[in-house]
């Protein structure tokens, strides 16, 4: 197991604190906060760091503004939404570094709150730059983490200032650490994973890690006809990655001889366009006719795999069973939410786009841990080492 000390673990009475969290939400072209579920994610730790009469910094990523000043991707709006939060001002800095900023830090009082603006309008940031986390550590004695999201990035915010102060995990990090630790290093058996998404390419890893540990792997979504075209089946114009279907063959073999389920859609809703208007179809896999598309799991499939679903102690879900975006193609993401929300295992699920179906869903209370690292909680699983996390000082 991975343990890190938290803020819990130290004085932080009266000190001066940096916090990275994942303030990265989504606008609207006019710049209002679509979901603030991320700003309020962060609150717990904030609150309890607060209330220790602190000087605390926040410091954030928004969006990719490729270390340009973008006008669209100022904190502001997001500093404006955590003071309605919080219920006090928070003082929105113009810039992340400077002397400008210095001097507005050293003014802070016990008890003030600051946020920095974006961290990416400076190369700097994703360069992992020494000078520039410098410049970040002195605003501190004590670094904070509670963006996971990031964490799979060596950034100065993540990575580069944990090596100059003592570096503690927020309440969220933590969270992530103890939920997606279990699943990688102690899972209740039988364990059940269940993947779909778009594409082959992005999960491979996690795959690859996975047969070693569940008993069974379902594939659905997009990637599952790289599967079935490995397994000889016709898939039409079904999303196929042509040059990753040796390596389908070979996770197929794989679980194979180590007796590991690994199990396909049996029946798929299918059309010839990726369109609300489109005509669909439910047809077997052996019945996919040239020219269509697989866009959903079908009702046997569904059924399958919720029996599945129903016998597990410990099940993961990363990645959509279809083209959720759309109502037509969205029963069999909505299926699978609901069979692990209605699951008495543990129940972890990790991805963006999986994440973003559970919650307009309204099952992400029902699910054991949601987690807010996409790309995080993947490499995460596939036991990589998170370099935002191993910065922090071990328990
Ligand atoms: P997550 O963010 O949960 O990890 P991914 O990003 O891997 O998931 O994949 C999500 C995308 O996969 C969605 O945009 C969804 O429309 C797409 N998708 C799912 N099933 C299919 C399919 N059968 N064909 C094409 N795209 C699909
Ligand atoms: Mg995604």
């Amino acid at each position: 197991m991975i343990t890190k000390k938290t803020v819990k673990d130290v004085d932080l009475e009266g000190r001066r604190v940096i916090m990275r969290v994942d303030f990265n939400v989504p606008l609207d072209s006019a710049g209002r906060i679509t979901d603030d579920t991320r700003i309020r994610a962060a609150l717990p730790t904030i609150e309890y760091v607060m209330e220790r009469k602190t000087k605390l910094v926040l410091m954030s990523h928004l969006g990719r503004p490729k270390g340009q000043e973008k006008e669209e991707l100022r904190l502001v709006p997001v500093g404006k939404r955590l003071s309605e939060l919080i219920g006090r001002d928070v003082i929105i800095c113009k810039d992340s570094i400077g002397e400008e900023t210095k001097k507005i830090i050293s003014g802070m009082q016990n008890g003030d709150v600051a946020l920095l603006e974006n961290l990416r309008f400076h190369k700097e940031e994703e360069q992992n730059d020494p000078g520039f986390a410098q410049e970040l550590a002195s605003y501190a004695d004590v670094y904070v983490n509670d963006a996971f999201g990031t964490a799979h990035r060596a950034h100065a915010s993540t990575e580069g200032i944990a090596k100059l102060l003592p570096a503690y995990a927020g309440f969220l990090m933590e969270k992530e650490i103890n939920f997606l630790g279990k699943l990688l290093y102690s899972p209740e058996h039988p364990y059940i994973a269940i993947i779909g998404g778009a594409k082959v390419s992005t999960k491979i890893a996690v795959l690859e890690k996975l047969i070693e540990r569940v008993e069974v792997l379902i594939i659905g979504g997009g990637m599952c006809y790289t599967f079935l075209k490995a397994k000889g089946f016709e898939v039409g114009n079904s999303l196929v990655e042509t040059d990753k279907v040796n390596l389908a063959f070979e996770l197929i073999k794989k679980a194979d001889e180590k007796k590991i389920k690994l199990l396909l859609p049996l029946d798929h809703v299918i059309a010839d366009k990726v369109e609300e208007e489109a005509k669909i179809r439910i047809v077997d896999t052996n019945a996919i006719p040239p020219g269509m598309i697989g866009l959903d799991i079908g009702p046997k499939s569904i059924r399958v795999f919720k029996k599945e679903i129903k016998a597990a102690k410990t099940i993961l879900w990363n990645g959509p069973m279809g083209v959720f975006e759309i109502e037509k193609f969205s029963k069999g993401t909505r299926q699978i939410g609901k069979a692990l929300a209605s699951s008495r295992g543990t129940t972890v699920v990790g991805g963006g786009d999986s994440v973003a179906a559970v919650n307009a869903a309204g099952l992400s209370g029902s699910i054991t841990h949601v987690s807010t690292g996409g790309g995080a909680s993947l490499e995460f699983l596939e036991g990589k080492d998170l370099p935002g996390v191993v910065a922090l000082l071990d328990k």
